[in-house]
């Protein structure tokens, strides 16, 4: 028999999960000799034996890594052989760390069952832990990531904790976060006023207590605190929305198990697969007709944020106690969520009954993720808790960078050579407090990845507090144009090099020539891009209050369609003003006053959301266009009288960019009430028309330039509806369309895009 010895260098996120001790056991396993370090790439590791066995153990490392494991390259090369006593785990090698940081992650199997074990010491102990599982990325305080510099740091081990820290076979062999009812965090329940209740299991069990008799508890989790209540107690529900001063935006819901959520909702395979995985975001699905719960959790609205629950301590709340609870962010409408505790005693005293805390701090305030199911890939509309900060491979190198993104739902990315990592969520940049942490984020995302900025990519928008802070910091700036910055964010994340076709519809992002863009055809790639096409521009009557007040933008298009018969023609749009003010509003519209002029997506669907008489003022962004999808779904299956017209022109010029016209749809939906046409099927011919106008466009720009990878990015396309229509039209006209899977399509993927196109350009 041969022996022969083979050296491996690993990278990825191959720390802190438990990497080095699956080596171990699978070397000694396999009677193979020699030893495995942690190296400033990642692991090192050096096994002599039989061929067969090297084999197996290639095989083993490919299928059977530890689960929160992510190897991006693995080089191997046969070396001559040695002498060792054994295998063994030696001491890190030294040098510059490139440390790649594991998000946190929901609790594991092992570690579940150990939960409800009476007969295990870690029994009803809420912060059970092991490689496998728990917080990571929310904990960690610096780097090298080791207990010291983690928020763990005040829990010394105690002497068995530290014999499962210090055994390469134990599950919890250099588990940097575990604890036991010894040595660990506790949780105390408290008043709203702070006043101690009950601490340990007894204050898990009166939390329960509370909440059966619908008690709004505030609960520290991971990267923040939640709101919960019991759904099926309607009152407590109208309680939560009425403290919250949340009207309408839709609740959260924990299901116990995914049998609980199985009654609540209808699931695909995928979804099921998503709501089950280590990352356990809320994902939003199908809800089912009848359920016991309150119609206050998700008003107009047929689809449900779910989530199951991801740490030890939810699951002792929910448990045989709950089949589900709401669990929505601990904030007063649009501030961040509360992670600090004497932030959150504070700030949601008023809102909650009680407080279930503890005492480990959180570093870094993480939301949950929210994403759904497009094509059966994940379509994210928050990045956040078990996703940031993963990185993501860039399909060149780039230099040590810093992108600020945009200014509504806020992330940064840092990159250095052909990785960028984008932040978690961190909200819009439009108070004091969601700027700090966006201060915060950016010190401390660098100082863990050890990237030292030698630029920074912004958006255009000069007034945006992202671009300003790139502009005090003094290093070189490359502001970058927000729809190509979309655009290239797709592109990244398919690897895409070259020219591509980018339709980009959103709410706003400032163009080129000083306008408001929003409904854009883009060509080009990460050097340049033009501008084939857009949305016929109109003005947005008040700026920022159209955002608002759809019915603005909706007197907008009445008037570009009829003119003055839009004073005059008597629609619920034209009285939403007192009648004094309205001749003002017209002379607004008339000379185009405090109206800059926008080709924005999303403000079409406002204004057809406020025609339709669904919205004529939203009390979240995006509301309009959410219930405008969610009202032409009703008519989906509906067979559609064709009425032989088209609800747009495309309007070509010699040199410009061609011009989308909604004008006849316009005119369409104004008749159609009094025609007595169901408003869902309005809704729904919306939709067809606007898929219709962009599929014919983009086969137009795929003809002149021969062109055949589009991308499909910007807020609007959270539209599922929309999306599906326009991904079906042009996969069947024989064009490869990607869409974002591993950043939201909305301004919280901007920051990636910003990265590649600032990079290559300095490179
Ligand atoms: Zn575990
Ligand atoms: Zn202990
Ligand atoms: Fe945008």
């Amino acid at each position: 028999m041969t022996i022969i010895r083979r050296r491996y260098r690993i990278n990825g996120i191959v720390q802190g999960v438990g990497f080095r001790p699956f080596v171990y056991r699978q070397a000694t396993a396999l009677q193979l000799s020699g030893w495995v370090r942690n190296s400033p790439a990642g692991v090192e590791l050096e096994l002599q034996g039989s061929s067969s066995s090297l084999d197996s153990f290639d095989r083993l490392l490919h299928n059977e890594t530890p689960p929160l494991a992510l190897i991006t390259s693995c080089i191997r090369s046969d070396i001559p052989t040695g002498k060792d006593s054994g295998f063994a785990i030696l001491a890190s090698s030294s040098g510059e760390a490139d440390i790649r940081i594991t998000p946190d992650s929901a609790v594991c199997d092992d570690c579940l069952r150990e939960l409800g074990d009476p007969a295990d010491r870690r029994y009803r102990y809420p912060f059970i832990t092991c490689t496998n599982c728990g917080p990571r990325y929310s904990i960690i305080t610096g780097i090298p990531y080791d207990r010291p510099l983690t928020t763990m740091a005040g829990f010394p081990l105690c002497p068995d904790c530290l014999r499962e820290y210090e055994n390469p076979l134990d599950r919890r062999f250099h588990a940097q976060p575990i604890a036991c009812h010894n040595c660990g965090p506790q949780v105390e329940l408290r008043s709203a006023e702070g006043i101690p209740l009950a601490t340990r299991d007894e204050a898990v069990l009166e939390a329960i207590r509370q909440l059966k008799n619908g008690a709004i508890v505030a609960i520290k989790g991971v990267g923040g605190y939640h709101l919960a209540v019991d759904p099926a107690n309607h009152a407590a529900v109208a309680r939560l929305r009425q403290r919250k001063r949340r009207d309408e935006k839709p609740f959260a819901l924990m299901a116990a198990t995914l049998g609980a959520a199985r009654t609540l909702a209808v699931l695909s395979k995928a979804e099921e697969q998503l709501l089950t995985s280590p990352e356990a975001p809320i994902v939003i699905v199908r809800r089912k007709g009848h359920t016991l719960l309150s119609p206050l959790i998700a008003p107009q609205n047929d689809w449900l944020g779910l989530m199951l629950p991801s740490t030890p301590l939810h699951h002792l709340l929910l448990g045989d106690n709950f089949d589900q609870l709401v669990m929505t962010s601990g904030n007063s409408s649009d501030e961040p969520v509360a992670y600090d505790d004497q932030d959150a005693l504070r700030r949601l005293e008023e809102i909650a009954d009680c407080f279930l805390l503890h005492d480990r701090p959180i570093h870094i305030r993480n939301d949950d993720s929210v994403l759904r199911v497009f094509q059966g890939v994940p379509l994210f509309y928050r990045r956040a808790r078990g996703y940031a900060p993963r990185p993501t491979p860039l399909p060149f190198t780039v230099p040590p960078l810093l992108a600020t993104g945009a200014e509504l739902k806020g992330a940064v990315c840092l990159a250095s050579g052909s990785t960028a990592v984008v932040s978690q969520h961190i909200g819009d940049l439009q108070n004091r407090s969601t700027y700090d942490a966006f201060v915060h984020t950016i010190s401390h995302l660098s100082t863990l990845l050890e990237i030292k900025p030698a630029l920074i990519a912004c958006d255009l928008h000069p007034d945006y507090l992202s671009s300003r802070f790139a502009e005090e910091t003094g290093l070189p700036v490359i502001p970058v144009q927000h729809h190509h910055a979309h655009m290239a964010s797709a592109m990244v994340e398919h690897g895409l090099d070259g020219n591509v076709i980018g339709i980009i519809f959103d709410g706003t992002g400032y163009g080129t020539d000083g306008t408001i863009w929003g409904g854009e055809f883009l060509t080009g790639g990460y050097d340049r891009f033009s501008r084939a096409g857009h949305f016929r521009a109109i003005p947005l009557p008040g700026g920022d209050a159209a955002v608002r007040e759809p019915w603005r933008m909706a007197m907008s298009y009445l008037y570009q369609t009829i003119g003055e018969d839009a004073f005059t023609c008597g629609h619920p749009v034209t009285t939403q003003l007192p009648e004094a003010d309205r001749p003002l509003f017209a002379q607004l519209l008339r000379r185009g006053i405090n109206s800059p002029l926008t080709s924005s997506c999303g403000r079409l669907f406002d204004a057809v959301a406020a025609l339709l008489n669904i919205r004529h003022r939203v009390s979240y962004d995006g509301q309009g266009a959410i219930e405008l999808e969610a009202i032409a779904e009703g008519a989906v299956g509906d067979a559609l009288q064709a009425d032989g017209e088209c609800g747009y022109r495309i309007l070509s010029a010699e040199n410009a960019p061609f011009q989308v016209d909604f004008s006849p749809l316009i005119n369409g939906i104004i008749t159609s009430a009094t025609s007595g046409i169901p408003v869902a099927t309005t809704a729904l011919r919306f939709h067809q028309t606007v898929a219709a106008a962009t599929t014919e466009a983009c086969r137009h720009i795929a003809e002149q330039t021969g062109l055949t990878h589009v991308i499909l990015s910007g807020g609007v396309f959270q539209n599922r509806l929309l999306t599906e229509m326009i991904y079906t039209a042009l996969t069947n006209g024989g064009l490869t369309v990607h869409t974002q899977r591993v950043v939201p399509p909305n301004d919280g993927g901007i920051a990636l895009g910003q990265a590649a196109i600032a990079g290559r350009r300095r490179a």
